[in-house]
């Protein structure tokens, strides 16, 4: 097993929103401190050492801290698992309390800060957003519109960032690789290492006119409204998957996705597990008694429903087909009805003599099931 790792941004002892500065600041301090130099034999120091050097190896490159910012581990380091567009990064508290209808909330980065690192081509990063609908859009599917802000293609450059009739120009210092290698004096001898190249920035190409309209970053940042389409049957927390409605590519590389995850609020009278629809019906003691019809509320609407003589509270009954849809599949679950009886208050006089006459009326096999209780009590 792994040990626990520890959130980077702990490791340098810097805010989730420390600049570059404060981040390179926090490094160097800290490199001095636990380097191997200034601490012969001490293993315990050696491992800060290393875990320093990787907090910094990400935090200190724009991309690799945004997909940190966004997957934690998982963006960056690859043994953990899916990493690109994986779930769980920090995760979004949701309230259903104050919610309008529909919030877009933006996770992560990935544009802004200058969105050429690396030479080859790149996906872009997803978005997460997410959407709240009612119990009965969700049963039937609906359309919603959520509005995200993400990077988008310059139209007028179409992604090369440079100004109308230039191009840009392949950088001589790491050849258009984005990297160069570089020697480091060490107390052991000479270090080779990689580094981003500094003279392009790790894109691998130097504009010498940048277009004015993305100022050379080769995206723009765009509100957009997008219509979601969502399945009828889907249930609270299951996200949707729009392909490439994320953020843009670098590098001519394709598109992010947009994950939605839709939220359900919970419904006056139904419950919902999976496809099976649960409510109560109240009915009255003289209902119970004689039996009858009742009109049962589905989500279909209203549905008669008729009760036999003797109806004893708490009897289930099932209306086939009167559940959930099944999400992208076919048929519906059925819905569940628990009735209950509900004893009538606030009688007058008359009304009780009534019923204390009636009950005088009453034998033993009126009812079974306290003349068998007794029965058993006695054993
Ligand atoms: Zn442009
Ligand atoms: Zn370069």
């Amino acid at each position: 097993m792994a040990q626990e790792k520890r959130d980077y941004y702990e490791v340098l002892g810097v805010s989730r929103d420390a600049s570059e500065d404060e981040i390179k600041k926090a490094y160097k301090k800290l490199a001095r401190k636990y380097h191997p130099d200034m601490n012969p034999g001490d293993k315990e120091a050696e491992e800060k050492f290393k875990e320093v050097n990787e907090a910094n190896e990400v935090l200190s490159d724009p991309d690799k801290k945004a997909r940190y910012d966004q997957f934690g581990f998982a963006g960056v380091d690859p043994s953990y698992g899916a990493g690109g567009a994986g779930y769980g990064g920090p995760g979004a508290g949701f309230d259903f309390g104050d919610l309008g209808d529909i919030f877009g909330s933006f996770f992560g980065g990935g544009f802004g800060g200058g969105a050429q690192r690396r030479s080859g081509p790149m996906r872009g990063e997803s978005i997460r957003a997410s959407v709240a609908i009612s119990f009965t859009e969700a049963a039937f599917g609906c359309e919603k519109e959520v509005t995200v802000e993400r990077s988008e293609q310059c139209p007028t450059c179409k992604g090369n960032g440079c100004a109308s009739g230039t191009t840009p120009e392949i950088c001589p210092d790491c050849r258009g690789s984005g990297v160069v290698t570089r020697g480091t004096r060490t107390p052991f001898g000479v270090m080779q290492s990689q580094v981003t190249c500094p003279k392009c920035g790790g894109s691998g190409k130097i504009i010498h006119q940048p277009c004015p309209d993305c100022g050379g970053k080769g995206s723009i940042r765009k509100r957009k409204t997008i219509r979601v389409d969502i399945p009828a049957g889907i249930d609270d927390g299951q996200t949707i998957s729009l392909r490439g409605q994320g953020h843009a590519g670098r590098n001519g590389g394709p598109s992010g996705d947009l994950l939605i995850t839709v939220m359900v609020r919970p419904h006056d009278i139904f419950r919902r597990e999976g496809t099976a629809v649960f409510c109560e019906a109240p009915i009255t003691f003289a209902q119970a008694v004689l039996g009858g019809e009742l009109e049962i509320p589905t989500i279909d609407g209203k549905v008669k429903y008729t009760i036999p003589e003797g109806t004893q509270t708490g009897t289930v009954f099932r209306l086939k087909g009167k559940g959930i849809p099944v999400l992208n599949g076919r048929g519906r679950g059925d819905q569940y009805v628990t009735v209950t009886i509900e004893t009538p208050r606030g009688l007058n006089k008359e009304q009780k003599e009534a019923l204390r006459k009636f009950d005088e009326t009453l034998g033993e096999n009126n009812h079974e099931k306290q003349k068998s209780f007794f029965k058993k009590f006695k054993k």
